[in-house]
């Protein structure tokens, strides 16, 4: 008798305990669990504040600015003054071109001022890093417009948001020192946007009987057709040319 008065007992304890542990299970699902934000506050506020800003700048994540901040923070006075220095006196310094809204410290900017450019062929970019990857090359001869941005509709960038404005006027010889534009390569990204941009310039200048050109896609050098994706390959075969 004893003993099954000691395993109602157990029984009893059991039922409690699991009657808790449910009740609490139950609390639990239906209330979110509240736990401290030890997200940002782990830092000091100055270094939150630096990493919040850093993450305002273009392709920097909160781990690349993190990265950045400890490296600002570890950084002596004299190279961070250097940096901060640096980036006052481009700012300060630093105008677009009237011409070809490049990044310049001279206006106009060195391409457009130099007698030895074809300045008959105008080579349209997205942005001042594209006319370098071009002028990389030393292939290209003429001189440039840049556009800084391309077209997108989801972004809300339309025709007035790029620096077209002032493309057409510079194609009268009279606003090209007297060299009459004979041409124009569109050298906007393979991308949907930059598509749609060189479509859209290509539009405008078309009727002017202009020689409107588009940069070639395809193949990147040393690549495998194994690797290449089928858009890619499609534009390679549009674009083959006899050899
Ligand atoms: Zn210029």
């Amino acid at each position: 008798m004893e003993c099954s008065a000691e395993r109602r007992s157990d029984l009893q304890l059991l039922i409690l305990v699991f009657g808790l542990w449910s009740s609490d299970l139950e609390v639990l699902t239906k209330t979110k669990v509240q736990r401290p934000k030890t997200n940002m506050l782990e830092y000091a506020e100055p270094v939150t504040k630096l990493i919040d800003e850093l993450k305002r700048l273009p392709s920097i994540g909160h781990k690349s600015a993190q990265r950045l901040a400890f490296h600002i923070m570890r950084t002596s006075d004299s190279d961070l003054d250097r940096l901060i220095n640096a980036i006052r006196e481009a700012k300060e310094r630093i105008v677009l071109c009237s011409v070809c809204n490049n990044l310049t410290d001279v206006e106009p900017c060195r391409i457009c001022a130099s007698t030895a450019r074809d300045h008959s062929v105008i080579c349209v970019v997205e942005e001042p890093h594209s006319l370098v990857a071009v002028e990389k090359t030393r292939s290209f001869k003429g001189v440039y417009h840049v556009l800084h941005g391309s077209l997108s509709p989801i972004r809300h960038i339309g025709p007035n948001e790029l620096h077209l404005a002032n493309l057409l006027p510079r194609l009268k010889p009279e606003n090209n020192e007297g060299v009459a534009v004979t041409e124009v390569i569109l050298a906007t990204n393979p991308t949907t946007e930059g598509e749609a941009t060189a479509n859209y310039i290509s539009r405008l200048l078309k009727p002017l009987g202009l020689r409107v050109t588009r940069i070639a896609m395809g193949m990147p050098v040393g690549s495998d057709l194994e690797y290449v994706d089928e858009v890619t390959m499609d534009k390679a075969l549009a674009n083959r040319h006899e050899i």
